[in-house]
């Protein structure tokens, strides 16, 4: 679709970033560019109004996509953060990484029962983080409806963590 040609073309890679051998996919030049952005975002509210009661978005890049992507469904905004990052009381979920662990949490009192979630980020790698916000949305009542993702790096295996759960990727690398 040209959404997906949209985001093709304001997407940078850089080599051997954050550590050498990783191919780092860098949606800033999306980001700057206005009317890129809010096409974006237009995409996204077409695809999912009248279908979801929130936008929750994954630490950091997450934030910037569902905060616009709610306000243009006219829904609230659900943050998932970082350890340590939100004042309590929180739930939280550990996952592995390639080296080490890492640890997202959410306050469930900003999920309500049976609320349709829409779970964002900017990139779907190994699929922990996806998969960590889908069990902190669920345990705290809510129906993860779809994670949306601008980015999948498929052959990480992400989705494979996300079995049962629609996964709709703007761009497949
Ligand atoms: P996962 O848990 O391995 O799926 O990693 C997903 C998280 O890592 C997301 O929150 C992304 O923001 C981040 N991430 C992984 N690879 C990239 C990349 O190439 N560009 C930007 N973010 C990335």
């Amino acid at each position: 679709t040209s959404l997906t040609d949209l985001v093709r073309g304001h997407i940078r890679e850089i080599p051997d970033f954050p550590a050498p051998g990783v191919l780092f996919r860098d949606i800033t030049p999306l980001l700057a560019d206005g009317p890129a952005f809010g096409a974006l975002v237009d995409g996204l509210a077409e695809k999912y109004r009248g279908r979801v009661d929130a936008v929750a978005g994954l630490e950091s890049r997450g934030f910037i996509l569902a905060a616009p992507l709610a306000n243009a469904l006219g829904v609230g905004m659900i943050t998932v953060r970082k350890a340590g990052r939100l004042p309590g009381p929180v739930i939280g979920v550990d996952y592995a990484l390639e080296y080490g662990t890492a640890r997202m949490e959410l306050r469930p009192e900003t999920v309500r029962d049976g609320q349709r979630v829409l779970i964002i980020d900017d990139v779907l790698a190994t699929g922990g983080t996806g998969a960590a916000a889908v069990k902190l949305i669920e345990r705290s009542g809510g129906e993860v409806v779809a994670l949306a993702m601008l980015l999948e790096l498929a052959a990480l295996g992400g989705r494979s963590k996300l079995e049962g759960h629609d996964v709709d990727a703007v761009l497949v690398y």
